[in-house]
């Protein structure tokens, strides 16, 4: 039986390969370990084996895992990668390091106007849906620039780059068009706004080609802590 700790060394493989067959810098790309619905003794594992950026969906999970986890483990950085309402912004904003998936105008005044004097500002990216499914959040394309503005203008928050999650499909050719699509989108992004540096993009199914497409930091989690 595979350990989390094997797993997290296997994963760190596959992302130093495939930025390998792609002539990246493998450093350029940062592993995030997405440990919703697993226990905090799990967590503990990963960290005991290097890890140290973990990524949460769900709120309340989040806020009784950093809860706990605070005192013994200070230099864990924590990613809210869920779906937000805003009526629960608060705890993201007094909780968490960094925020993937704002879409909204109103959620990233929130949690600007939230977030507490003594923190850095909270990271965020903007979630844009480049899936050709409904039920997918995010903003289109075409509202990036209007939310990035928004963002850019609000002290407490700092726009660090994109994230998406593409359509659930096997087929590797609309996974491979629509990683490219989200990098063509940050790449203009980055032209008006030179600081951004994340690219966050690619799971435990898709990470090589969100890697060949210019992923800076793939969310995994079936692949470290087994299936949900
Ligand atoms: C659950 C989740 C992941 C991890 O997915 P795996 O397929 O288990 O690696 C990554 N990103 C988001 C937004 C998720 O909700």
């Amino acid at each position: 039986m595979t350990t989390i700790a094997d797993r997290i060394s296997i994963a760190q493989r596959r992302i130093n390969q495939a930025a390998q067959n792609c002539s990246r810098t493998p450093s350029d790309i940062s592993l995030l370990a997405v440990s919703k619905t697993k226990p905090i003794n799990d967590i503990v594992a990963a960290y005991d084996a290097g890890q140290r950026q973990f990524g949460e969906n769900y709120v309340q999970e989040g806020e009784a895992k950093i809860t706990a986890l605070a005192g013994d483990y200070p230099d864990i950085e924590w990613h809210f990668i869920g779906p937000l309402q805003s009526n629960k912004t608060k705890i993201v904003a007094e909780h968490f390091d960094w925020m993937h998936t704002i879409s909204r105008d109103k959620i990233a005044q929130r949690l600007n106007d939230q977030r507490p004097a003594h923190k850095k500002p909270l990271n965020v990216c903007i979630q844009v849906n480049i899936s050709q499914e409904d039920s997918k959040s995010g903003v289109d394309a075409a509202e990036v620039a209007s939310l990035a503005l928004t963002i850019s203008k609000l002290p407490n928050i700092t726009l660090r780059g994109l994230m998406a999650i593409p359509t659930a499909t096997d087929n590797t050719d609309l996974q491979q068009q629509e990683f490219a699509k989200l990098k063509t989108l940050y790449d203009q992004l980055k032209q008006q706004y030179p600081s951004i540096d994340t690219l966050s993009m690619g799971m435990s199914g898709d990470m090589d080609i969100a890697i060949a497409n210019g992923s800076t930091m793939v969310r995994i989690g079936s692949a470290i802590f087994g299936e949900r």
